[in-house]
């Protein structure tokens, strides 16, 4: 069912504390942590407790989460004193998605390129 946890997933794992991962801020709906491999001074991954695929996904099947996620987003950046940001969202292997678990890059603390390439 839409929504439900996945059992190959690694970010359901995240969720259910089977895999540790470093917690910056959680609500009831949405979790939001460190990046493994972080790509700049910020990077937080902001995703929903949900299984949604992708982002598209997501706002289709919860439009509520969706939002919660974006508010989310925000805020992991105000807490990091972040005051120029991106917010991201690959879909698609071919754009560069790796785990299929909406999940929104928060990058920030360094200069952003655009366009990001
Ligand atoms: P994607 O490439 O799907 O847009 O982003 C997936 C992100 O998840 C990557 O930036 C990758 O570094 C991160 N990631 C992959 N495995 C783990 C993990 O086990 N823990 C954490 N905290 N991040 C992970
Ligand atoms: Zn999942």
């Amino acid at each position: 069912m839409a929504g439900e946890p996945q059992d190959d997933c690694l970010f359901c794992k995240i969720v259910a504390k089977e895999i540790p991962a470093t917690v910056v801020r959680e609500t009831e709906t949405t979790l939001a942590f460190r990046d493994i491999n972080p790509q700049a001074p910020t990077h937080v991954l902001v995703i929903p407790k949900a299984h949604y695929a992708d982002a598209a996904a997501l706002a289709a099947g919860d439009p509520a989460a969706a939002a919660d996620v974006l508010r989310e987003a925000g805020e992991v950046a105000a807490q990091e004193g972040a005051d120029s940001y991106r917010i991201v969202f690959n879909t698609g292997a071919g754009a560069g998605q790796t785990v299929f678990h909406t999940h929104a890059h928060v990058l920030g603390g360094r200069g952003l390129q655009w366009p990001p390439g």
